[in-house]
């Protein structure tokens, strides 16, 4: 055990072996922060004697709680069982079903992806009468999900206009739908968890009093709900480990708010600050582009990021006359990478900052036969016959879920046209009943009591869809889901239905037997853990680390991962930084940290690509390059066979400048040595920044150099004689 430990650095260390209490771990990227983590839970299991049925570790994406369980089982030379790891998601996922009954849903629940979400905003905005044009049913489901994820109920939505009080109706509606289909969407599974250990003394105590230790990974990214409850879950033990960087913070727009860290540190005020400082990942010519990028964040001072694994080739820059030829630079640069043998495909990655731009991405890989994986959850679990095949699941599983019957009752078609289903409705709202409830009572019993109100042809096919339904829930907890999903596929004849023998036929049977795949891992009877793996699957989770192929992500999907070589494409204005953050200066900074987090995912080499021109609608139009470029000294570049010469862009330089001049510059340094006059708990005020606490203070190179929380802007590292710092007593 202890030859893990003795690899790590001294503050990897100090943070592994901390004692008890809450820790907070910050640190710029690459700095081993989930190592650290993993790192910690091996060493709590083996060395500390802790069950791992008392630990709870969590992260974002699956792709990454997957390569953290690998971790521990790597250090710890085995599986450990009981160990509760996983994305925030999976496990609140988890952790409802086993307490459904306090709560108003049933534990056999489904959970609603975006597509079914929006169209549950469409029947509440219907059932209000509510024009979907003027309320456009995204705009108002954002609203909903951003309320929930600030953990505000329908009821205490506030109010202040016109469109607010429609919000507030249509989150109501809303809501009841979901319930009365038992049925959660994604936000729904942390703010019910967040709500239940809030008003549930006794849930919160014995989920408090059982993870004795809890460790979270990119805690930059958690909203109030999940900060929330971390709190609640923490509340017994207090060994709440947090590691992120917010310089990473980059889902705002999920409601994450790095504040959490100043929340962290009111809340826990005895926790143990560690902060770490080498990079392990990148060269330091990759780290001086990151630099150079990130410190033009007017909110924070130079964080110094170095490495010990020397200068490295510099950074690439690669103007492209087109989007089109973006791609083939980079295929054509993978392919004579590749050629001298020194580098597998699966050692690239090409980033992006918009799903729709690894379309032409994708092109060129297919013309060049490199093989290459795509991130994201769209391509397969888009796709209509998945969905379809996952939606019969559903509705066996739980055949109240509306959204899931409205999908398949009549795909493929059996006669159950709209006015058909729309009978079927009204009944069952009549009866107080599902419309699901009411056809498995209808397959039960022809004759059932009241259906006479539907006529005789309609009637005999729902009785007919009714009576499969029946047969299917029958066996549901007896097959595992390959059998399940089999039998379905069967008595609907689902291949001759979507396969007609067409290339996509075959593309479309080819996707669904690529499900079944997924299904036979599953070998327990029952639908419960495949659907919820189904309806979890995260951006990243198609990315398997094994097969020899380069990989195309977005830029957000890139989080926490790391590639030898990595290509930034699309690197122009309206694209990265993108158009629709130009007004809001807080979004823009945000489009400043996702290509910062891109960038620091390169170990070895980088690559900057952007084009005079780029192809929307059909229309090529000349575009900028991308505001960022200008951050970064021409010095740090080197320039791929330029299509033509480039200068330094005229202003460069002044514009710099300007921008320095507003951020705390760290100038030459005065030679006369001084003492230290700032102590750790010091409480000081700085004029822009407000109040703050020292976390820590040392000598360096004739000045002291503080690192100081302050309330509302985060941790800032100052120097001692440009600080304009007044100490507070
Ligand atoms: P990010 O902010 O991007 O998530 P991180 O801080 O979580 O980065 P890790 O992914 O844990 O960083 O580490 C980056 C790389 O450096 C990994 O390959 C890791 O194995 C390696 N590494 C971390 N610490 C050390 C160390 N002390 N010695 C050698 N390699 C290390
Ligand atoms: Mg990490």
């Amino acid at each position: 055990m202890m030859h893990l430990i003795e690899k790590l650095n001294p503050q990897q260390q100090q943070a592994v072996t901390a004692g008890l209490g809450p820790v907070l771990v910050m640190a710029g990227p690459g700095s081993g922060k989930t190592r650290v983590l993993t790192s910690r839970i091996a060493y709590l299991i083996g060395e500390m004697g802790v069950r791992p049925y008392n630990i709870l570790a969590v992260t974002f994406t699956n792709k990454a709680a997957r390569e953290m369980a690998n971790r521990v089982t790597d250090l710890l030379g085995g599986v450990a069982p009981g160990l509760t790891l996983g994305t925030f998601h999976a496990t609140c996922a988890r952790l409802l079903r086993r307490e459904a009954q306090h709560l108003p849903f049933d534990d056999n629940f489904v959970i609603y992806d975006q597509d079914d979400q929006l169209d549950l905003v469409k029947r509440a905005l219907a059932d209000l009468n509510l024009d979907e044009k003027r309320h456009r049913p995204p705009v108002v489901h954002n609203a909903i999900s951003n309320a929930k994820n600030e953990l505000i109920l329908p009821d205490a939505y506030p109010v202040q206009s016109y469109l607010d009080e429609v919000v507030r109706r249509v989150y109501k509606r809303y809501q009841e739908l979901l319930l009365s289909n038992n049925a959660l969407d994604f936000d729904d599974l942390l703010l019910w968890t967040a709500y239940l250990l809030e008003e549930n003394a006794s849930v919160r105590e014995k989920y408090a009093r059982r993870f004795e230790h809890i460790l979270v990974d990119e805690f930059q990214d958690t909203n109030q709900a999940q900060y929330r409850l971390l709190r609640h879950l923490s509340s017994f033990h207090r060994n709440l480990f947090v590691v992120g960087d917010a310089d990473q913070s980059i889902y705002r727009w999920r409601g994450a708010d790095y504040r959490n860290v100043l929340r962290f540190q009111k809340d826990f005020a005895d926790a143990q600050v560690i902060l770490l400082e080498q990079n392990y990942r990148s060269t330091q010519a990759i780290l001086d582009v990151a630099m150079a990028v990130i410190d033009q964040n007017p909110q924070r001072i130079r964080k110094h990021l170095f490495t010990e694994r020397g200068a490295g080739q510099k950074v690439v820059l690669f103007e492209a006359y087109d989007d089109r030829k973006e791609a083939e630079f980079v295929v054509d640069t993978i392919r004579s990478l590749t050629a001298r043998g020194r580098m597998g495909l699966s050692d690239f990655a090409v980033m992006y900052r918009t799903n729709a731009q690894s379309r032409l991405l994708e092109e060129a890989f297919l013309q060049a036969g490199i093989p290459y994986k795509l991130v994201g959850a769209q391509r397969f679990y888009g796709r209509r016959e998945i969905k379809d095949v996952i939606a019969y699941l559903r509705l066996v599983h739980n055949p109240n879920d509306e959204i899931s019957l409205t999908r398949v009752i009549n795909a493929p078609t059996r006669g159950i046209g709209e006015k058909t289903f729309l009978s079927l409705r009204t009944l069952a709202l009549r009866l107080e009943t599902s419309p699901g409830a009411l056809l498995l009572e209808m397959g039960r019993n022809p004759e059932a009591p009241a259906a006479d109100a539907i006529n005789s042809r309609a009637r005999a096919a729902l009785v007919n869809f009714g009576d499969l339904l029946r047969n299917w829930v029958a066996v549901k907890d007896s097959l595992t889901p390959l059998a399940m999903m089999e039998r379905v596929l069967e008595d609907v004849h689902y291949r001759s239905y979507i396969d007609d023998g067409t290339d996509e036929g075959r593309d479309r049977w080819e996707n669904v037997l690529e499900l079944r795949r997924l299904a036979a891992e599953f070998q327990q009877p029952g639908l419960d853990a495949f659907l919820e793996r189904v309806a979890l699957v995260s951006d990243q989770d198609t990315l398997e680390g094994t097969t020899n192929a380069a990989t195309l992500l977005t830029l957000h999907a890139a989080k926490g991962l790391e590639f030898p070589v990595v290509f930034i494409t699309g690197l122009n204005d309206g694209t990265l930084p993108h158009s629709r953050s130009f007004d809001d200066p807080e979004a823009m900074l945000e489009e400043c940290r996702l290509f910062y987090v891109g960038i620091t995912r390169a170990k070895d080499r980088l690559y900057l690509i952007f084009s005079q021109n780029r192809t929307a609608y059909g229309f090529s139009e000349p575009v900028a390059p991308s505001r960022f470029l200008d951050y970064i000294p021409y010095d740090l570049l080197d320039e791929a066979q330029p299509t033509r010469s480039r200068q330094p862009r005229k202003g460069q330089g002044e514009r710099r400048l300007e921008r320095w001049d507003a951020a705390e510059v760290i100038p030459s340094r005065p030679a006369a040595p001084v003492e230290r006059r700032y102590q750790p708990g010091m409480r000081v005020h700085h004029p822009s920044w407000g109040e703050g606490m020292v976390l820590n203070s040392k000598l360096q190179d004739g000045d002291e150099i503080v690192d100081v929380h302050f309330a509302g802007v985060g941790l800032k590292r100052l120097v001692a004689s440009l600080a304009r710092l007044e100490i507070k007593v």
